[in-house]
């Protein structure tokens, strides 16, 4: 699933090649993608595609002086930019895994995409980014939240610290991914307690936070079109890195599920050497 450093980056690519262009079509392929119905896609077109932000996770277009087209790509979904489209022809609904394509006055354009069966990508055209109910319930971003906010917010949701994290309500912008990478920096289990975190581990784990994201974010801004994607492997020291050694300690990633997915970790970084308990698995053989 995409999070904050790659949707930061498809707004910044946006910003760069798209800005200042005027949107000639919006064509609707998957009508389950699309969530509003006023103002209609057709209103649309002749408008100027005036800026490209994020709120978390959602990507914000903004279009014209009043409209926005906010994305949210789910956990296979993805913006793919084009030069040039082959066919000029409008696509045909229900077929591939194309759910909308924004054509541009100068030929160029992109196409929101979303792989596998499980369709919940999510484009809302909107006045006003705060009409997305998901947006509108969004916690501080995770790249503009202090420190003693930051604390505040995980002591007011009590419980275990991987969940907290990935609480879009608690912070914008963190998901599975990069919570993995900022348990590890920060040497905390992902399961221990928020509100039983001491101020030294609150300043390690905001500090990884931080440091997890900004990276990423650098590393992802700035790329070529063909270069950004969805997938995150790069880079990663234990997230998808199950059975490989710790970049750290050389210990071995391990796995354990959590909520429907499942984290990876580095017992010897992250849990004195203790491996989790699988609680899944410990429910269903009980
Ligand atoms: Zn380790």
């Amino acid at each position: 699933m995409p999070e904050l450093p790659e949707v930061e980056a498809l707004a910044a690519y946006l910003r760069e090649r798209a800005v200042g262009h005027t949107v000639q079509r919006f064509e609707v392929a998957s009508f389950s993608a699309l969530k509003t119905y006023d103002p209609a896609p057709s209103a649309i077109a002749g408008t100027p595609l005036s800026g490209a932000g994020r709120h978390g996770k959602f990507l914000d277009v903004s279009l014209g002086d009043d409209l926005h087209m906010v994305v949210h790509l789910a956990r296979a979904g993805w913006l793919h930019y084009r030069d040039s489209f082959k066919s000029p022809a409008p696509l045909k609904p229900g077929s591939g895994p194309i759910a909308v394509r924004v054509r541009l006055d100068d030929g160029s354009g992109f196409d929101l995409t979303e792989a596998g069966t499980q369709k919940s990508l999510a484009v809302y055209l909107v006045r006003d980014p705060a009409e997305v109910p998901g947006v509108a319930r969004l916690g501080p971003d995770a790249l503009a939240v202090s420190r003693d906010e930051f604390a505040d917010r995980l002591r007011g949701r009590n419980g275990q610290v991987k969940g907290v994290l990935v609480d879009q309500e608690v912070l914008a912008g963190i998901g599975n991914a990069y919570s993995d990478e900022i348990l590890h920096a920060a040497r905390l289990s992902p399961f221990a307690l928020t509100g039983k975190l001491t101020e030294d581990q609150l300043d390690a784990l905001y500090a990884a936070m931080r440091e997890i994201e900004t990276d990423a974010v650098q590393r992802s801004v700035g790329q070529k079109a063909a270069e950004l994607k969805g997938e995150k492997r790069a880079g990663m020291r234990v997230h998808a890195r199950t059975g490989l050694p710790c970049p750290v300690c050389g210990d071995t990633v391990r796995e354990v599920s959590f909520a429907d997915k499942s984290l990876q970790y580095c017992a010897t970084c992250q849990t004195g050497g203790k491996p989790l308990a699988d609680r899944r698995l410990s429910k269903l053989v009980r």
